[in-house]
């Protein structure tokens, strides 16, 4: 606390913090940020989900004069905050699509007579000639474009409306902008900048880090084995999420964690509504449940002592990986991130690619991101410094809380096997999968390999001296970091991507981590 006395404009807002809000402090940059707009200046906003985004245009919507317009495209979310603000005496509003028209109507006529603080629009709805003319006619505080990545094609949820907001800036020049949102690389905020803010603005980003959350991102063996014993060795009796890719694994899955003793239910959006509903209210209210989910659940999740969230499946991409794993310790009490991945999801997430049919600028958005999301997974270094990098923010690594700072892994020279496997997939004709070009590098046989020939092939056992487990780690690798690709048509086959002519020529080397296998294998091996 500092003993200066307070601005006029302090006062106003901590006033307004405290008797509207409730809350006795601004935290991080709130204040700054709404001083900005009170004062008429535009701002761009990157903060966390849960950092207090709502607060930096509510308080200014309340301390200047004329309607605030919030532009929001979630309607379930705008219609939870107009609730609450309600609930603190606000007067705020939102119209959508799901408004009958005397409601509609009832709600423009407030906001023309000035009896509305706040109004939600969706950006469809604001872009029509009826409602900025509406707008035009009424007296507006501010505008504020809540997630602003919106308007970059290279984000993940790119909307063709917002690129049009700038509509706002030319019918009203005088009414300052903030822009918020908690997923934004570098090259997305300049997007942002460039196309909400292009007449200036300050930049406020508050930190991505989460020093309570322990990375940590494991090969996948036995996956459920893997997670039962992570949560019987270290959360028995937390509550967790577990996060799969289908629908069916998720209700497998939490089935197996019950019968072990776990007490898991599945939550995913082919359920009926009153069931979805009792799981998420179980999970909310009881002690010690672990839900198993696709990314349907979590929007909206307000849990403060969930204590792991665990990923059998790779998700969509890093920003989805933030978000899904930042459910976990929003008490600030230690939370563990917990990821297996294996051969097979690289495969997946290569065949999405393929087969993606966006168009050229977005698939190359899509490669980026899931380039990204598998250097993460490959790094060997500490991941924090890789996650918040990738939100631009700098971090000088060995943070001691995540997997590859506790255990840095093993590095090794794995230049002249890769160089084998790489010309055994070009031998086999780039259209066989890693189980076939391991056989044919091990000089193992089978019916189908001798009928094709490919016990004749040069490079039949020229790696007899590694393992399975060492060909599939490498294979893995190459494809991770793109040296190999999957074929186009989707069956799966391994083919040479550009990266690996380096490789090939003898110009380039190549380090590869060293795996750890999962301890249930280990088990296993050991004859348990
Ligand atoms: P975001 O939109 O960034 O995800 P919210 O605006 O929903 O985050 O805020 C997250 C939670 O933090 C809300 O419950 C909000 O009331 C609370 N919060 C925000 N600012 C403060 C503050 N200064 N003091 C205490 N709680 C706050
Ligand atoms: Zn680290």
């Amino acid at each position: 606390h500092s003993a200066a006395p307070e601005t006029d404009f302090e006062q106003a807002a901590h006033r307004t913090l405290r008797d509207v809000f409730g809350y006795e402090q601004f935290r991080g940059r709130q204040l700054e940020i709404i001083q900005s707009l009170v004062e008429g200046r535009n701002a761009l906003v990157l903060m966390p989900t849960g950092g207090g985004k709502s607060l930096c245009y509510q308080i200014p919507a309340l301390l200047r004069p004329g309607l605030a317009v919030v532009v929001s495209p979630l309607i379930a979310l705008m219609r939870d905050q107009v609730e609450a603000l309600q609930h603190n005496g606000v007067r705020a509003a939102c119209l959508n699509s799901s408004l009958d028209p005397v409601m509609q109507r009832d709600i423009e006529q407030s906001a023309l007579e000035g009896e509305l603080d706040l109004l939600y629009v969706a950006p469809e709805r604001l872009l029509t000639e009826s409602m900025l003319g509406l707008l035009e006619r009424a007296q507006i505080g501010l505008f504020a474009i809540d997630e602003a990545h919106c308007v970059s094609q290279w984000g993940h949820d790119f909307r063709p409306e917002y690129m049009k907001l700038d509509v706002l800036r030319q019918r009203f020049p005088q009414v300052p902008r903030i822009a918020l949102t908690a997923t934004a690389d570098q090259r997305t905020r300049e997007e942002i900048g460039r196309q909400l803010l292009p007449d200036g603005g300050e930049t406020y980003i508050a930190s991505f880090d989460r020093p309570n959350i322990h990375y940590r991102v494991g090969l996948k063996g036995n996956a459920r084995q893997q997670l039962l014993a992570f949560i019987q060795e270290r959360h028995a009796g937390h509550s967790g999420i577990v996060y799969c890719m289908s629908r069916k694994r998720t209700e497998s899955t939490a089935e197996y964690l019950s019968s072990q003793g776990v007490p898991a239910v599945a939550y995913h959006a082919g359920l009926d509504n009153e069931t979805r509903q009792h799981h998420q209210e179980r999970f909310l209210h009881e002690d010690g449940l672990v839900v198993v989910a696709t990314v349907a659940f979590g929007m909206g999740i307000d849990k403060p002592d969930v204590r792991f969230v665990a990923h059998l499946d790779l998700p969509k991409s890093i920003e989805a990986y933030y978000q899904e794993t930042g459910r976990a310790g929003r008490d600030g009490e230690p939370a563990e991130a917990w990821m297996v991945y294996g051969l097979q999801d690289v495969y997946q997430v290569r065949q999405m690619l393929a087969e993606s049919s966006a168009g050229e600028l977005q698939q190359k958005a899509e490669r980026e991101r899931l380039e990204a999301l598998l250097s993460f997974c490959e790094a060997t270094g500490c991941r924090r410094q890789v996650l918040l990098q990738y939100f631009g923010e700098p971090h000088e690594g060995h943070c001691g809380n995540c997997d590859n700072c506790l255990q840095p892994p093993k590095t090794w020279d794995a230049t002249d096997p890769a160089r084998k496997a790489l010309s055994c997939v070009y031998r086999t004709g780039q259209r066989f999968g890693a189980a076939h070009v391991t056989y044919v590098l091990m000089g193992k046989t089978n019916d189908r390999l001798s009928r094709l020939g490919h016990d004749q092939l040069s490079t039949f056992g020229i790696g007899t001296d590694l393992s399975k487990q060492a060909w599939h780690s490498i294979l893995r690798q190459l494809l991770a970091h793109g040296h190999l690709q999957s074929d186009p048509e989707g069956h799966g086959g391994l083919q040479l991507a550009p990266r690996c002519r380096e490789l090939l020529r003898g110009e380039a080397s190549l380090e590869l981590r060293e795996d750890i296998l999962p301890s249930s294998s280990k088990r296993k091996a050991a004859g348990s």
